[in-house]
């Protein structure tokens, strides 16, 4: 017999074709479609006469059909139906485009609320594909799902009932009665019955309260028993006599306190037979490189190995170089390994990291692949990891028995989302820029001021500086968007002409990028037109000035990582935001851009803007995808979330206890099993 963890062809009514459109949609069970949460819902209780209806909008109608007409064929194989209907004074058609099947369920004499797009004039209207349900439907607030081609709304509503009265047939329930209590909250089956079939708003909003606390709540626990995972081993515990004086006095500066305190931290956790699990936190330019060598070269004097993952080649590359200045010199071995190497070059390196020939291995995601054996990996740092997700994390706390970990991130995150982003971690934050450090002046202005912005760019040019100039796309598309490969056309001949400018995007060859970053950091380039691509950790101190074209289309936090590109040197730095939106909102983040360089005051801001949802709802976090909370969440409703799971671990660390066994399968349900096991 069916359950609600079968396949979802098992379904009745569903079977095997539209079993597959299920799958396109992510739907592999009756419970996944239970949890298929839609995204709007239609209010057939406010329908209006059809003389009443605004034409050329979508309008609820309650229709009687009086005569349908034969299906017709025209090119292309499509087909139309066509019917007459009538609300009782005024006539209406109802034309129907390739849904043969959901015409014919529509009857001769029948009436129904349909839901459509109305057009036409004053004396001859039409109601065009409408949605439909039977006047004598007592349910008047109906669901509207995504969809996929060949699935109608009917159907999964059909389908959905389905689903929902095998679940009701042995309903179950994840959150113990008490928690239910305290924080309010509706049983777990009702609140899936009215999140799809609602008999008003408020049942539809404590319905979706419910399912978001849910998400919340399980995104917490999963993330802390990742950590209990990862406490549970033993990493090498390396020897607090060992001294990195060396180290420090070669640097060609001075460590600030906020770094010094974090190199402390961090060699204190690796003193420890725990695996250290700590996320080094610094805006963009604090200097987060410098202390991840100084736990290199920690690591290297106790004879054991590094191993440091950037997201891209470029950053590798970057490290790379970086640490060889600062570990070189001291007799520390740096290698870089990355996909680009030829086969042979690859099989070279790894006989000698295998051979403990090497100290530090510098790379992408291709060094923690199973092909890289290491002789004696104790320490793992991954840098801006937001763009690693947990899985990964999780693949790289396994390997090499369990080493310590260290997560450097540049996006600074007010407080209540790091504690769920990074749940599983300790934090270090650094918070103080090195000294001397020059505010970068960021002006927004409208795109009339171009010219004048490219009169600034080129005095500085003149004075031997260098240049970004970002743009959204990579090609021309129908939106009005600047795309990179015309701008450089346009402006080698135009505001740029007889400079050297050059093209990056991220759809390059990694050589070729490679190639043209070389060629910005040694200044033979002058000007780079890039895409986000130089958002994340490229470093070069002499480019001064950064010019971001429809800089409405950047989030607050998108456009904080792009301005971290310039002022890392010892120079005056400049930002120009240029846009022609002149929305609220817009002008508002223009506003705190042009205030402020203090990465959490503007990512507090961003999160207040824009609200935890939309952070949710943006993949790059590498968390588990969320299907309610992403829309429907509140900063309250996770300040609930948090204290309710920190309660739950607190009595019971592994959820162990009978009461939260639903719950924890729930858990590993979001997380899926490998991650947490
Ligand atoms: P991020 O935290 O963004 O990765 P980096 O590690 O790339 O920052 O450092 C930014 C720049 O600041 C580098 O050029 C680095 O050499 C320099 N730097 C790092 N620490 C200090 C310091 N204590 N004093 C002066 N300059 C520093
Ligand atoms: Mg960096």
């Amino acid at each position: 017999m069916a359950t609600l963890f079968s396949e979802i062809e098992y379904l009745k009514g569903v079977g095997k074709a539209r079993g597959e459109k299920y799958r396109k949609l992510g739907i592999n069970s009756p419970y996944e479609l239970i949890y298929h949460i839609p995204r709007a819902y239609l209010d057939f209780r406010a329908h209006v006469p059809v003389q009443q209806a605004v034409l050329n909008e979508y309008n609820v109608l309650k229709l009687t059909v009086s005569r349908k007409m034969p299906p017709q064929r025209i090119r292309g194989g499509l087909v139309i139906c066509k019917a007459a209907a009538t609300d009782g004074i005024d006539d209406i058609l109802i034309v129907v485009y390739n849904n043969v099947y959901g015409f014919q369920a529509l009857k001769e004499g029948g009436t129904y609320y349909m839901y459509g797009k109305v057009t036409g004039n004053f004396l001859r209207r039409e109601i065009s594909s409408p949605v439909y349900i039977g006047a004598e439907e007592r349910v008047l607030i109906q669901p509207i799902y995504r969809l996929t081609q060949g699935l109608s709304v009917n159907m999964i509503r059909t389908n959905m009932r389905q689903a929902l009265n095998m679940m009701k047939a042995e309903p179950f329930e994840t959150l113990p009665q008490d928690i239910m209590q305290r924080y309010d909250l509706p049983p777990l089956m009702w609140a899936l019955e009215n999140i799809h079939f609602p008999a008003d708003e408020m049942s539809s909003e404590a319905a979706r309260r419910r399912l978001s606390f849910d998400e919340l709540l399980k995104l917490q626990l999963g993330m802390s028993l990742m950590r209990t995972r990862t406490r549970a081993h033993t990493a090498m515990k390396m020897d607090s006599g060992v001294d990195i004086g060396d180290f420090t006095g070669s640097l060609p500066f001075e460590l600030t306190g906020d770094q010094s305190r974090a190199v402390s931290e961090i060699l204190a956790d690796l003193c420890r037979d725990v695996p250290m699990n700590r996320l080094l936190q610094g805006d963009v330019g604090s200097g987060k490189t410098a202390v991840a060598a100084a736990a290199c070269y920690f690591a290297a004097k106790n004879g054991a190995q590094s191993a440091l993952m950037a997201p891209t080649e470029i950053l590798a590359t970057q490290h790379y170089r970086t640490l060889t200045s600062f570990l070189e010199p001291l007799g520390i071995r740096v290698t870089l390994l990355t996909g680009s190497l030829t086969a042979k070059k690859k099989a070279e390196l790894r006989g000698r990291i295998a051979g403990g020939e090497v100290d530090v291995v510098v790379g992408t995601h291709a060094i923690i692949q199973k092909d890289v054996e290491y002789r004696s990996l104790a320490l793992v740092i991954t840098d801006e990891q937001h763009r690693f997700g947990v899985a990964q994390r999780a693949a790289l706390a396994e390997k090499g028995g369990s080493p310590h970990r260290l997560v450097m991130s540049a996006t600074p995150i007010p407080r209540t989302l790091a504690l769920i982003i990074y749940g599983d971690l300790d934090i270090s934050a650094i918070t103080e820029l090195p000294n001397g450090r020059k505010p970068i002046k960021t002006y927004a202005v409208t795109g009339k001021l171009r010219t004048r912005a490219f009169n600034h760019v080129r005095m500085r040019l003149d004075e031997g500086r260098q240049a970004y100039v970002v743009c959204p796309m990579i090609e021309d598309s129908d939106s009005d968007l600047f795309a990179v490969k015309t701008y450089a056309e346009n402006a080698a001949k135009g505001d740029l002409r007889g400079y050297r400018t050059a093209l990056l995007h991220g759809r390059m060859r990694a050589a070729e990028k490679d190639r043209v970053m070389q060629q910005f950091r040694s200044g033979e380039i002058q000007v780079l037109i890039c895409t986000t691509v130089v958002e994340v950790g490229v470093d070069v101190p002499n480019a001064a000035v950064m010019v971001i074209e429809n800089a409405e289309r950047f989030g607050l936090s998108q456009l904080h990582q792009l301005r971290g590109r310039v002022g890392r040197g010892e120079y005056d730095s400049t930002c120009i935001l240029i846009t022609d939106n002149t929305s609220e909102e817009c002008v508002k983040r223009m506003k705190i851009m042009s205030s402020t360089a203090d990465g959490f005051k503007i990512s507090e801001e961003d999160l207040k803007m824009r609200g935890p949802g939309d952070f949710f709802g943006n993949a790059q976090h590498g968390l588990p995808p969320l299907k309610i909370a992403d829309i429907a969440c509140s900063m309250e409703l996770m300040n609930k979330a948090q204290t309710c799971a920190k309660e739950l671990l607190e009595s019971d660390p592994a959820l162990e206890r009978p009461e939260h066994r639903a719950l924890k399968m729930d858990v590993l349900r979001l997380f899926s099993r490998e991650i947490i096991g």
